[in-house]
């Protein structure tokens, strides 16, 4: 059986829609509420599949046929997405949206609409899009997707089915991870610091990655050890692998992830994603309030770094607090 993304990212929703498309009772338009990365063009995605796939097995779509195929490629006749790059969606978007959705379906009754980030639609497109709830088609199904209802016209909320979406689970992201193939410390470290698969597989497949993780690692080592030589690193060890912003962010999120760990190791907290490395072990012999000191600098030194502080400058303070006590 084809195991597709959303199966790891949301299984309950999965079996939820499984059930209800078996029992015939699919809603003519959803709202899919939640945040980034939790999947919900994925879902509204396996939905399509779900209802055109021609080999449907114990409930899932085969993900191999003609049609899921045509689906995946994003070249289904009878299967739309309306995506924008851009700032807002606009009537004219919606209006070609509708000119297709009025014709029958291509292949047969069946079609599926997706609107992706519905709270960027004007309030002239939001309008537009109504008269579809207002007359809608047999065997048509709109899908909304927002990462928040609050842009939406309420009238649109009062006729689409909402549906909430949680984060996923990190352990299912990492889950993820490691089911491809990556190291499972990398993935622990990607699930972690963006929380979402495909920002997490960016993040292993990137090229200085690895060497990134290693070199703070190296890094927590010496702070463990309260070695001074740690202030040197920042230049020598940490500014080649941290030059554009993104980078910059990564390494003091990766500090700060190991010394939470450590505050909760120090606790005796179990956690199964924990940095599972030498220096957290060391580091959480620190005392809570010395560690809870340690976390509120680098938080510090995160804001610091977002107010333009240079990456030097604000993780170089941020050694000196971390070698104090
Ligand atoms: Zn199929």
């Amino acid at each position: 059986m084809a195991k597709f993304l959303i199966d790891s990212l949301q299984p309950k929703l999965v079996a939820q829609f499984a059930r209800i498309i078996d029992r015939k009772q699919l809603a003519q338009s959803y709202l899919f509420v939640g945040p980034k990365g939790a999947g919900k063009l994925e879902l509204a995605e396996w939905i399509a599949l779900r209802l055109f796939c021609q080999n449907v097995q114990d409930g899932a779509p085969c993900g191999e046929c003609p049609e899921c195929e045509r689906i995946l490629n994003h070249n289904h006749p009878d299967v739309m997405v309306l995506k924008t790059s851009t700032q807002s969606i606009k009537v004219d978007d919606i209006r070609n949206l509708k000119q297709e959705m009025s014709k029958t379906g291509v292949e047969g009754n069946r079609r599926v609409f997706i609107v992706e980030d519905a709270d960027k639609m004007t309030a002239g497109a939001a309008n537009s899009l109504l008269k579809f709830f207002e007359e809608p088609v047999p065997g048509m199904t709109v899908i909304l997707t927002a990462s928040s209802k609050n842009q939406l016209l309420p009238t649109i909320l009062s006729r689409a089915q909402v549906i909430t979406f949680q984060s996923p689970d990190r352990q299912a992201v990492i889950a993820k991870l490691e089911e491809d193939g990556a190291n499972p410390q990398l993935a622990r470290v990607a699930g972690r610091l963006t929380g979402n698969v495909s920002e997490a597989q960016e993040l292993l497949t990137a090229e200085d990655f690895q060497d990134r993780v290693n070199r703070v690692f190296q890094l927590l080592d010496r702070l463990a050890d309260h070695d001074p030589e740690s202030f040197v690193r920042v230049q020598t060890q940490l500014l080649p692998v941290a030059k554009d912003a993104a980078a910059q962010r990564q390494v003091l999120a990766l500090i700060g992830l190991a010394y939470a760990d450590a505050l909760n190791r120090h606790f005796e907290i179990a956690a199964t994603q924990q940095l599972d490395i030498p220096a957290v072990a060391a580091l959480a012999k620190l005392s809570s309030r010395q560690l809870t000191d340690d976390l509120q600098a680098i938080l510090t030194a995160q804001v610091r770094l977002s107010q333009n502080v240079t990456f030097q400058s604000a993780t170089e303070q941020l050694m000196l607090k971390l070698l104090e006590g």
